[in-house]
């Protein structure tokens, strides 16, 4: 038998949330940020399937944009570190790909480089994330710098901001992040870029010209409210495998590494062919669900390397082959995620290339 672990990608669903994304984008455009290999599904499948949508890509850097050109992927590709060196701005330029610029280094890099063909700089300003950006007192001398450089596209600056607490509807930080962007750049002829998924969901007041959603567009919830089950997001990914052994324990009997789980009474204990070397966490507990034959079940014991087991003794029918949904459409990664001390972003961006990703229309 083949190995049946495989990840299924629904390229229905993701257009169809990216296309939510482009809706509450009512002052501008959605950029799909790609990174980590599109949060681990796959960055040239999800750039193809979204290529006639999107206005330009989102990635972290360099390696990850040359990735997408050398695959065809046409569109402006926006590093989100930017570039530090000469070398690095004029591949920038050459490709079309645009620079975040959030510190005095990078902006040097732009202007030492020997440009021969327009570039396009977003300026990053940190108004509290404490992460990356300009502080207050260094953005209007990084600014002057670069509308002075002849090869920078000066009507296109951005300028950018990222948000620390987005994912919480109750912390007002956010309000104040907004609020210390617009007072920056009251006075300046720029476009606004601040978004990420949760301030796209959730603060309409943070909706730029340019609006920058990741884990979103994959079809889960960054906001982990009771609020989650009415967005309009289907999950993309689809995380499957199947049954390769079964058996009776007694009650008393323990299964799995360690013997963490010992069997309340008779079970029937199912054996799945996955593990942590697909992409399954290790730490998930036992309890965690699983999706099996239209209902529920949950995993018992550790999680190996390849394979985990669960407790079918509830299912009638059960049989070798059977398919089994780690997360998907029926069980969420984020609940998944939860039973294993971690995020769904976590849980997508670690799937190894083990992992064959199946692309679904
Ligand atoms: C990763 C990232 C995003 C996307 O964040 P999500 O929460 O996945 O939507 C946006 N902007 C920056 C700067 C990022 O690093």
């Amino acid at each position: 038998m083949a190995r049946p672990t495989k990840a299924l990608l629904d390229i229905s669903a993701l257009r169809h949330n990216y296309r939510y994304a482009q809706r509450l984008s009512d002052k501008g455009r959605a950029i799909p940020i790609i990174k980590a290999n599109a949060y681990g599904h796959g960055a040239v499948a999800v750039a193809s399937a979204l290529a006639d949508l999107a206005p330009a890509f989102g990635v972290a850097c360099i390696e990850e944009a040359l990735e997408l050109r050398n695959a065809g992927i046409n569109q402006p590709i926006l590093l989100l570190e930017g570039a530090f060196t000469a070398d690095e701005v004029m591949t920038a330029s050459e490709q079309n790909f645009w620079l975040m610029s959030s510190c005095r280094q990078q902006i040097d890099a732009i202007v030492a480089a020997p440009l021969k063909q327009e570039l396009t700089v977003w300026l990053k300003a940190d108004t509290g994330m404490h992460r990356l950006g300009l502080a207050a007192n260094e953005f209007a001398t990084c600014y002057e710098r670069l509308i002075h450089c002849p090869f920078v596209a000066n009507d296109a600056i951005v300028v950018a901001t990222h948000f620390s607490s987005a994912d919480d509807l109750s912390d007002n930080t956010t309000e104040l992040q907004i609020a210390h962007l617009l007072e920056l750049t009251q006075d300046l002829n720029v476009e606004l870029s601040m978004a990420n998924s949760p301030a796209l969901l959730a603060w309409p007041e943070a909706r730029g010209q340019w609006n920058r959603p990741g884990f979103m567009l994959y079809g889960n919830s960054p906001l982990m409210t009771e609020h989650d089950a009415v967005l309009p997001l289907k999950p993309v990914m689809t995380l499957r495998s199947a049954i390769i052994a079964l058996r009776e324990v007694d009650r008393g009997e323990s299964v799995g590494y360690g013997r963490t789980w010992v069997a309340p009474k008779r079970s029937k204990i199912a054996t799945v062919a996955i593990g942590y070397g697909d992409g399954y966490p290790r730490h998930a507990i036992s309890g965690t669900p699983v999706w099996i034959k239209d209902q529920r079940a949950e995993l018992v014991g550790r999680v190996s390397m390849d394979m985990l087991s669960i407790d079918v003794s509830h299912i009638e029918n059960v049989a070798i082959g059977d398919e089994v949904e780690l997360w998907g459409t029926n069980i969420c990664v984020n609940e998944v995620a939860s039973y294993a001390g971690t995020i769904g972003y976590e849980l997508l961006a670690r799937m190894p290339m083990r992992t064959p990703r199946i692309v679904v229309d």
